[in-house]
């Protein structure tokens, strides 16, 4: 067994810990962080970008919302059901850190929005090639890795951290594996905890959050997410928050239809459930959290999107909602896409004839669809729809065959919640006192959204890792002059 001795030891180099790896070694300690994975970033590699309010970029622009009122906005959306002064300091530190962020490297371009409702609170990194996009914070990551590296911070690739070693009643080191599989003991005066949650432990979803993963519910599945910190705290003493799927919606296996496909399928045509009745104002198809939550509250948990020629020859024009994501305005040949579905047996897309069989191959209620759609089509001539007032823009009716239908279900970017911190990301015990020595910081500690995601304020999680990440090595780094 090998053993090394530091300051402060950072488990995981995600988001959140390479914020507090690199925040720790500016406060003055020796860090040593261990990554599980054979890179660093996690899902901080996926992502577009972290929220800032009132960062140079929005004053620049004089977007709200100002600290104060994304203070109210956040609680309001929550129903105080979370711990306020959390909130608060994420808010508060949210736009300097964007300008942490910039010291030491990283680029943004103009903030942006998510969904109408939304505000532009949503900080796009400039990736090293192109266009803000998909995993443009893979950048970041990079950027914060060399970083970290420069300050001195020394990164243990392959390393998984199994165990906190407590002394005292403090934690004073972590228990690891090395790339060989040989025992690693580092003994420190404080830990770091930021292993991402659960997103990749199938059993943990079910246990914590109720879904079935593959079943009910298609989440990203970052590898290497399996709830290892939530573990270690909680064996360490670490008192429980409640746990959530970081929820949103789509088709399973969008690689296998690809993203103008599954944009086509998430425009706002009806939408029903297996009992063939509709359940939800399609108008708020683009705030994907609204929409995870009506799919997951339907008869086995999944929908489906029912559009007809008419309307599929519209979206070859162009799209009502373009995602902010991937940019795409229109499908261009939308039978060549579907054909290539279908050709790869892709069980989620139908093409079908009739309304019978619709029906029968989707197993929607025949009698329940027929009724929604003489409803809907009513609704559409009327130009009001005075069951849940979808906008009269998105009301068109479905006569013309032949008829589609998207089958979708709820995602997940990834669990979020399970250790319990205070506002200064010290981990407290089932009693709240704080565990001395141990600080949790991202999706591990992430409990702030009661029960759904705060979209309204996009860039929210990776905001909330890289922002207690930083807490959590500006107060480590104190503490531990202090021992
Ligand atoms: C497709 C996608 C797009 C996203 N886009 C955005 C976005 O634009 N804006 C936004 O706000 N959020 C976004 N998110 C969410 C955001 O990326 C995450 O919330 C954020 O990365 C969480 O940071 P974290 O540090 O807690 O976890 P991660 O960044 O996932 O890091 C966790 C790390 O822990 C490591 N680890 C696990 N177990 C151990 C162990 N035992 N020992 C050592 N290391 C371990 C993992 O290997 C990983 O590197 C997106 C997520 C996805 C999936």
């Amino acid at each position: 067994m090998s053993r090394l001795e530091t300051d402060i030891i950072v488990v995981a180099g995600g988001a959140a810990g390479l914020s507090a790896a690199i925040a720790a070694a500016q406060g003055g300690a020796r860090v040593i962080l261990m990554e599980k994975a054979s890179t660093t970033g996690g899902t901080g590699n996926m992502g577009m970008g972290p929220l800032g309010i009132e960062s140079r970029h929005t004053w620049a622009k004089q977007f709200s919302p100002t600290k104060d009122e994304a203070f109210e906005i956040f609680m309001d959306y929550t129903h105080w059901r979370c711990d306020a002064k959390l909130v608060r300091a994420f808010l508060n530190k949210s736009g300097d850190t964007i300008h942490w962020l910039e010291s030491l490297g990283v680029e943004f371009v103009e903030p942006a929005s998510y969904f109408p409702k939304a505000y532009p609170t949503w900080h796009l990194i400039k990736p090293e090639t192109g266009k803000p996009g998909p995993m443009a914070s893979a950048t970041m990551m990079k950027i914060l890795t060399e970083k970290a590296k420069e300050m001195g911070v020394k990164i243990m690739l392959q390393t998984p951290v199994q165990k906190l070693i407590k002394k005292d009643g403090r934690v004073v080191g972590v228990a690891a594996e090395d790339k060989v599989g040989e025992p690693v003991e580092t003994s420190a005066k404080a830990v770091i905890v930021a292993t991402g949650g659960f997103g990749d432990n199938p059993q943990m979803i079910k246990k914590f959050t109720g879904y079935d993963f593959g079943k009910d519910i298609y989440s990203f599945r970052i590898p290497g997410l399996e709830g290892d910190g939530l573990r270690m705290a909680w064996e360490a003493g670490a008192a429980r928050t409640e746990m959530h799927m970081e929820l949103i919606y789509g088709m399973p296996d969008v690689m296998t239809i690809g993203p103008e496909l599954h944009e086509a399928c998430r425009q706002p045509h009806l939408m029903v459930n297996l009992l063939g009745d509709r359940f939800v104002n399609e108008g708020i198809m683009p705030n994907t959290t609204f929409m995870g939550n009506s799919i997951s509250m339907q008869k086995d948990r999944c929908a489906f999107l029912l559009f007809d020629e008419n309307i599929k020859k519209q979206m070859e024009s162009g799209f009502d909602f373009m995602s902010v994501v991937f940019q795409i305005t229109r499908i261009a040949d939308f039978d060549k896409g579907i054909q290539n579905a279908l050709d790869q047996d892709y069980q989620h897309l139908f093409v079908v004839d009739s309304i019978e069989e619709l029906a029968e191959k989707t197993g929607i209620d025949r009698s329940g669809l027929k009724k929604t759609l003489a409803e809907y089509n009513r609704s559409c001539e009327k130009g009001y729809d005075d069951l849940f007032n979808k906008p009269h823009r998105y009301l068109r009716p479905l006569k013309t065959p032949k008829f589609y239908a998207a089958r979708h279900f709820p995602g997940a970017y990834g669990s979020v919640g399970g250790i319990k911190i205070n506002h200064r990301t010290e981990v407290l015990d089932k009693n709240w006192d704080e565990i001395p020595g141990l600080y949790a910081a991202g999706n591990d500690a992430c409990s702030i959204y009661g029960d759904s995601y705060v979209f309204v304020l996009p860039g929210n999680t990776m905001g909330f890792a890289v922002n207690t990440g930083r807490i959590a090595g500006e107060n480590a780094s104190e503490y531990i002059r202090s021992v």
